[in-house]
């Protein structure tokens, strides 16, 4: 039970949520006729990100009403990849399909994501934003910077505006939980591992309820994972830097040099001064940059678990409904995550 195929799920449905209670009722409403409609057996992997809001308590209450839906919660947050991962982890389905909560991405895709995986072939299907104009000129501007940048990074058989909602097979999950990637970036990785793919363009919509989860903080931190997940390019700038700063203290010694033999007295505070700043400078950019890569080979070498599930229902009724009324809200103390 739990992280591994068990061949009568034919689709896995993962949705990471962190404080989403006021999304839940409209994305019930909306996911669960999708899903039937399908005519196949699936589940959906609902990841409680260890919010703090009542989303565990709803999404239990429609549980009881949707044995399909299956609850997995982490014992803190973990942050949106983590808790992919996480449900990438414990899916059981065939296919695999990851969604955001808050219905920018409709679920009505699915049916085209499915009927490409099942009669092209193709392992991976990716949700393509052919529309954006529903996000804010920020975000657009910002998602256009980072697709801009990663294309160049990863390369150009990466989609631009391919985010975190596509299909996998089973095949592509396997590959993807034996990474040891620490913090895995999914929308890069997917495309770097070069399997049969296909893309379903749809508009993207205005978030349903509640607010991003996205601060810019966190819009920061994914675009340097993503760029330090994939290049050493940053340890290259701090080369040409030393380069170009070698370069240029070269011109002020033979100027240097020059002044002293025509006994040009100079009175050199100004020039000192800022080359001893700027070579500082430069200094601490490179040890800093260092430093971010040294971080990323001991938190590896550490090997903890990005993440901890605290509770998953699969658990507790591997077949049924959740029929336990007083499910735990605080999750009991059950096994963590499972290689
Ligand atoms: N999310 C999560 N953990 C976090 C932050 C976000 O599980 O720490 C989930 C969130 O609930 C949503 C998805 O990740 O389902 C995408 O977040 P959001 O819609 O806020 O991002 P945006 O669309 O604004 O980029
Ligand atoms: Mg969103």
């Amino acid at each position: 039970m739990g992280s591994s195929t068990s061949g009568t799920t034919t689709l896995s449905v993962v949705i990471p949520m962190f404080n989403e209670a006021a999304v839940i009722p409209a994305l019930v409403a909306r996911l669960r006729p999708v899903l039937d409609a399908l005519d196949v057996a699936y589940e959906v992997v609902a990841v409680d990100d260890g919010s703090l809001d009542d989303t565990a308590a709803q999404l239990f209450d429609h549980g009881r009403a949707w044995p399909q839906l299956r609850v997995v919660r982490l014992r803190r947050n973990s942050g949106h990849q983590a808790a992919l991962t996480a449900g990438l982890h414990r899916a059981r389905g065939r296919w695999i399909v990851s969604l955001d909560a808050d219905l920018q991405d409709p679920p009505e895709a699915i049916a085209d994501m499915l009927r490409l995986a099942r009669d092209d072939g193709v392992d991976v299907v990716y949700g393509v934003r052919a529309d954006r104009s529903t996000d804010t000129s920020f975000k657009r501007n910002t998602a256009r910077a980072y697709y801009w940048l990663m294309r160049r990074i990863v390369g150009s058989d990466l989609p631009a505006q391919a985010g975190d909602f596509r299909l996998l097979s089973r095949d592509v999950v396997e590959v993807l939980r034996r990474l040891p990637e620490r913090a895995p970036v999914y929308r890069l990785l997917v495309p770097s591992l070069g399997f049969p793919s296909a893309e379903v363009r749809y508009v993207r919509e205005a978030r349903v309820a509640g607010e991003t989860k996205y601060p810019l903080r966190r819009m920061v931190a994914l675009a340097w994972d993503s760029t330090a997940n994939f290049s050493a390019a940053p340890l290259r700038l701090a080369t040409w830097l030393g380069l170009t700063s070698f370069l240029a203290c070269l011109a002020l010694i033979g100027f240097g040099v020059v002044a002293y033999a025509t006994g040009a007295a100079i009175p050199g505070w100004t020039s000192m001064f800022v080359a001893v700043l700027m070579l500082s400078g430069v200094q601490l950019i490179c040890l800093g940059l260092l430093g971010e890569y040294v971080g990323r080979i001991y938190a590896t070498v550490q090997n903890r678990p990005t993440f901890h599930v605290g509770f998953d229902s699969a658990d507790v009724t591997p077949d049924g409904p959740l029929s336990t009324p007083e499910m735990p809200l605080d999750p009991p103390g059950v096994v963590s995550q499972r290689g």
